[in-house]
């Protein structure tokens, strides 16, 4: 399969890795948006949100369990953050592995655009 992400995840392609282990990746934004802008993925490939089901829920929950100390290590949980996955061509989906930015470092608008 010709997934970016994959790839990422398994080392095939240099990522700067900030966080993993046996279910997650997590790893620097290319082209950041933010002073922190991370990327957090299933190491499993799960297409998009349209994806989340109970055989994968408990992956998507331990991704959530492990931004809060994420956002501590980047030094963002006392300044806030924004956490997005987006979906599908509306949502502006580029790559089709799911995965949830982590955005901080700067005040961030809302709604966005
Ligand atoms: P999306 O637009 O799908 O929500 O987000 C995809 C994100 O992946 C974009 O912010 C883009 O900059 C990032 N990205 C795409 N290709 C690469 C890559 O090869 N390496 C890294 N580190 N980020 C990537
Ligand atoms: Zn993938």
């Amino acid at each position: 399969m010709d997934c970016i992400f994959c790839k990422i995840a398994k080392k095939e392609i240099p990522s700067g890795k900030v966080y993993e282990d046996d279910l997650i990746y997590a790893f620097n934004d290319i082209n950041p948006q933010a002073p922190v802008h991370v990327l957090i993925i299933p190491k499993m490939h799960i297409i998009s949100a349209n994806e989340i089901n109970d055989s994968n829920k408990d992956i998507i929950a331990h991704i959530f369990k492990v931004i809060p100390q994420l956002a501590k290590e980047l030094g963002v949980a006392e300044s806030g953050y924004r956490v997005v996955t987006n979906c599908g061509e509306d949502g502006g989906q580029s790559v089709s592995h799911l995965h949830f930015h982590l955005l901080g470092k700067r005040n961030l608008s809302w709604p966005p655009g």
